[in-house]
This record gives C-alpha cells, structure tokens and sequence, in this order.
C-alpha cells in the first residue's frame, strides 16, 4: 500500500477536495477574476496565430487526458477527428451529468466555470467549429443562471470571435447524457440514441461533424496546457496516469469530489480522502462507476480505479461516482434499486432494453431468483440493446451473481 498525497495541482486542491456541494452558486470565479489570474490568455494566442492547433493537441496528447464523461475516447485524438471532418463543422458540450452519484461537473462549473469555457472556446477554434451548443441537465438551474452571465460577458469582451455559443436546458432523462441522444435533444427532438455508425464526429449535431466533449474534459484544457503536459500526466498512483475527479457518496464520512491521482484504489479514497468509514460501519461493496458501472465487494479493495483496469472484473468506472456500500446494506436490494432506475430511464426505443428490464426487475423481487434466467436476460440485453443504457444494465445482476453469491434471495 503505497501512500499517495492528495494533488497538488494549485488552485484546485482545497476547493476539489472540500466536498461541499451548495445547492446555491457559491461566490463563483466570475470572469474578471479569471483574467485577473491570466485567464482567457491562452485562448487569445490561440485565436491571433501565436499557437497552433498542432502543438495543444500535441499537449493533450501528452496529458493523457481521456474523455472524463465516461467513455474514456483520447481528448486530443477526438479533436484530430473531428479536423479530418469536412466542414462546416459543430461543437456540443455533454453537462448531462445524470449518473447516480456524479457530481464533478456541478463541482467545477459552480466555483470555476470560465476556466471550462476557455478550454471549450479552444476546443471550437481547434476544430473550428462554427457554433457550440452547451447542453446542461435542467437541475442545475444555479449553472444555467451563472453560464448565461458570464457568457454574456464573453460575447461583450469580444472573447468568442470564431464561434457562437449556444445554451440549451435538458429535461432530466437520463438516457440525454448519452450523446447522441443529446443530439437529438439538442436538435429539438425526443431523445433516443442513434445507431453507429455514423458516429457524431461525422454526423452530429443536424447532420454536421460534431466535436462533444464532457464538462471536465474541457475544464482541464486551458490548465494543462499552461502548467505543461507533465503537470496533469505526472499524477497517478498504482501504474496510472493523471487526476481523477472521484464524486464518492455512501457510507463514508466526508463524501463529495476527491480530486485525486488515477488509479486510487477504494480503500485509498476512503481512508485518505474521505476520512473512513461512517462509524460503526465496514465496507461491504461498492460501485466503481455509478449505476452503470457494476459493484464490487470489499475483499476487492486494491484495485486501481480507473479507464480499463475495471474491465476484466465486468466493471467499469465511467464518470468515476464511487457508491460506498456497508455492513448494513443488503446487495441484492442495491442492485434490484439500480435496476428499476434502468427500467424508468430506458427510452423504450428497443425491445432488449425496453423489456429486459421490466422483466428483470420482477423476477429480481421475486423471494428466489431463477439464476439462469436472470444470467440468459443479462447476456440478451448486453449484447442486443442499442445503447450503453441496455448493454450496462445487466451489471448490478451478474455482479451480485458472481460476487454475492450468500446475498443472491433463494
Ligand atoms: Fe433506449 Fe435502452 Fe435501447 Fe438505449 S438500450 S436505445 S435506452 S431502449
């Protein structure tokens, strides 16, 4: 057990690891505070030539820094994609941020948010994307209040030359933070998942190539390019690279989101970062990755949590929402409360998902589960689903099965 300080990326820290979460905006880093800290400088050497495209890309690259909304995609390598693409082109902003337990987003966006809107004003000079559609789930009316101000104040200041911005309300379905449904969302229509390919990078937002990029990805583009690649990379702990923002809830004593090196196992975020356990209680499982993610029990507290390292274990960490379960949770409930928010959330576009997981809930309350069934159901729906909603759904199930064997209700 290696012991890892917390990051020591400036700025950052104290507010990353306070883990408070105001429902109000907190008296936010408005715009002339930003510029006062040399804010928005990066963004001007971008737009009058002093930087090139080639050389942040190359600096992203560098970073290591991958796609923080969940799917893990290289940022600077989905940025050359997109520049492949023929123009014109369109750049969309995921701030869904509607998995169970993710939080990171509100995080950096309520304290912080002109250092994302640099990094997403580099990211539509990069690609030169001819207008940005932020799209920002509708519970967080304080975000939305705030991101109109301060884009204002953009626009007034004349910081958004090449592109134009547009801000666009969600209506708190879940399956909208996948990201063609946000597309679909965006352009006005209900939200169901498109078939791949075309992947969105080709046709995207009205048909357009479309650059989409997660909240905190964006966030940390103006940061590592000013501090050197090797400020963001240098971090990691157990053989992994960079930070992670790890919003941990459950039952530990000081939840909320732990900026912290990659590839912290749980035991480390719990003892290090979250000041232990609740009292009188012991780690019984947990969820690497929201509800999507799957859940592991307490004998498997020394993996590295992180992109890949969670997929030999049917695992994944997603958006890194770190679910801390006890000795007074029952796993089986755990699972069957995550399925029926599956089942709510499925968009109903098809039958796998639409229908498994109607199904799986009743015979997940049922007093015995039937085993095979349950394991037939969650091979069905994983491999014929239409979007990571169904292929994941079946994760809480064939965890508790593999991992719970003594919680399985028989
Ligand atoms: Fe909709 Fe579920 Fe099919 Fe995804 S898997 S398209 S959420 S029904």
């Amino acid at each position: 057990h290696k012991h890892i300080g917390h990051a020591t990326v400036e700025n950052l820290t104290e507010a990353a690891t306070s883990g408070d979460t105001h429902p109000v905006a907190p008296d936010y880093q408005d715009l002339a505070a930003y510029q006062a800290e040399g804010g928005y400088k990066l963004l001007n050497a971008c737009l009058d030539g002093s930087r090139s495209v080639e050389e942040i890309i190359e600096a992203l690259e560098g970073s290591g820094l991958r796609g923080l909304g969940g799917a893990g995609f290289p940022t600077g390598r989905k940025w050359k994609f997109v520049r492949m693409e023929p123009k014109p082109r369109l750049m969309a902003v995921n701030g869904d941020e509607g998995e169970p337990g993710t939080i990171k987003d509100h995080h950096y966006l309520i304290r912080r948010p002109h250092q994302f809107l640099e990094g997403m004003l580099i990211g539509a000079w990069a690609v030169e994307a001819e207008a940005v559609y932020i799209y920002i789930r509708d519970e967080y009316p304080d975000v939305i209040k705030l991101l109109k101000d301060e884009i204002a104040k953009i626009e007034a200041a004349g910081l958004s030359p090449h592109t134009k911005i547009h801000l666009r309300r969600g209506a708190g379905a879940y399956i909208c933070g996948e990201e063609s449904a946000m597309i679909e969302s965006i352009e006005g229509k209900r939200g169901l998942p498109r078939h791949r390919p075309p992947f969105v990078a080709q046709k995207g937002i009205f048909d357009r190539p479309t650059l989409v990029n997660n909240v905190e990805s964006l966030y940390w583009v103006p940061e590592i390019v000013n501090k050197g690649d090797e400020a963001f990379a240098d971090h990691g702990a157990n053989g992994r690279k960079g930070l992670r923002s790890y919003s941990v809830s459950g039952r530990v004593k000081e939840p909320g989101v732990k900026l912290a090196p990659a590839g912290v196992t749980i035991r480390e975020l719990i003892d290090d970062y979250c000041g232990g356990m609740q009292d009188g209680q012991s780690l019984k499982a947990y969820l690497p990755g929201g509800a999507s993610g799957g859940i592991l029990p307490a004998s498997m507290d020394d993996i590295p949590l992180d992109f890949d390292t969670l997929q030999p274990f049917g695992c994944f960490i997603g958006s890194a929402a770190v679910v801390v379960l006890s000795d007074q949770d029952n796993i089986a409930d755990a699972a069957l409360n995550l399925m029926k928010f599956f089942e709510d959330e499925s968009c109903g576009q098809c039958t796998p998902c639409r229908v498994g997981t109607e199904k799986a809930v009743k015979l997940m309350e049922r007093d015995s589960w039937d085993k095979e069934l349950l394991e037939e159901l969650c091979d069905t729906m994983a491999d014929a689903s239409i979007c990571g909603l169904g292929q994941a759904a079946p994760n809480p199930i064939r965890c508790v099965l593999k991992y719970f064997p003594d919680e399985v209700p028989s």
